[in-house]
């Protein structure tokens, strides 16, 4: 049995993460205002962001609203989600990130009274068309929660649970082999694949889930504040999975944490709450852009705002 302290003691020890590639970018006070508010809050900005050339679009929202019964939670989103690369959701408690999020894989069809209207294509393709079946869209476009939920089974029943319910023919062993070497944990536990998974740390319950979600095959991973529940160093250990991830993977990511934001993803959309005349409140994308810009020049005042802790 392995616990959060051992997991982290362990990494200390022989796998201190290499973060290389997570340096700050050097910003210089005098520039401009807004780096120089970027920097007041120490948010750390990789200089890896802008793309060379276009990157394909994986998912893309035209005027996309979510509705909980007759409150529209968002304002219409357009938002386009490139290929094989990171892309945050930020903002203040209760702008939506986590409704748009969801609606990405018709994860709001399970929420009674939910609804979502314009289109959200996956690959061109609306995925929110009569003709689609909702299972195959989530096992495309797989989620990660908030908190690791593993199923009360062993290790091994957790990566292939899914794949034997979807009629998967291949060679299980190596399936879970390969989902868990992807989702870096195959060391880790090789040796106890039978054990139940909620005997393993929460840091390597969450890569489980993130296993799990792999072995289906998916191209898109959508998650939902992965790291909120874990300590800093799995914390890492998580981002550093991503950075790999992305190889193959398109990764949305919902977080409060901004300096997770600045360090992992290329690109940011700032979400923020529209409070009308009535009170009610709804959530709005404010700016979507790569995210170094985001974070040391952003176009409209609510960003900069939010990005220096003046409010959220
Ligand atoms: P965030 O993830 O940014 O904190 P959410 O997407 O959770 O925001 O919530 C956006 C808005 O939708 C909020 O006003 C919230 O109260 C409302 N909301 C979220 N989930 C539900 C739900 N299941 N039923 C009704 N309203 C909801």
């Amino acid at each position: 049995m392995t616990t959060d302290g051992a997991e982290e003691s362990t990494m200390q020890e022989n796998e201190a993460p290499d973060m290389e590639h997570a340096g700050a970018v050097s910003t210089q006070p005098a520039e401009d205002a807004s780096r120089a508010s970027a920097a007041r809050v120490n948010v750390e900005v990789r200089d890896i962001h802008a793309p060379a050339v276009p990157t394909e679009v994986v998912m893309a929202t035209e005027g996309m609203e979510v509705y909980y019964g007759s409150f529209r939670a968002v304002h219409p989103v357009d938002l386009d989600i490139h290929a094989r690369e990171i892309t945050a959701l930020i903002g203040p408690s209760g702008c939506g990130k986590s409704t748009v999020l969801r609606s990405f894989n018709r994860m709001n069809d399970l929420i009674p009274g939910a609804r979502v209207a314009g289109t959200v294509r996956y690959h061109g393709e609306d995925i929110y068309a009569p003709d689609i079946d909702p299972v195959e869209i989530r096992r495309r476009i797989g989620m990660v929660f908030q908190k690791p939920n593993p199923f009360p089974k062993s290790v091994y029943e957790n990566i292939a649970f899914g794949p034997k319910i979807s009629g998967w023919k291949g060679n299980m062993d190596d399936l879970v082999e390969e989902s868990l070497q992807k989702a870096a944990l195959w060391d880790e536990v090789k040796d106890k694949l039978q054990d139940s998974a909620f005997a393993l740390s929460g840091g390597q319950q969450q890569r489980l889930c993130i296993a799990r979600a792999i072995a289906t095959s998916p191209d898109v991973l959508l998650m939902d504040e992965p790291c909120s529940a874990l300590d800093p160093i799995a914390t890492l250990r998580i981002e550093e999975l991503m950075f790999e991830l992305k190889e193959d993977y398109s990764i949305v990511i919902v977080t409060h944490n901004m300096q997770q934001a600045a360090r992992v993803s290329d690109r940011t959309a700032f979400f923020n709450v529209d409070v009308q005349e009535d009170g009610m409140r709804t959530g709005q994308l404010v700016e979507y852009d790569e995210t170094g810009k985001l974070f040391t020049n952003p176009s409209d005042p609510a960003t900069e705002g939010y990005i220096t802790g003046r409010f959220g």
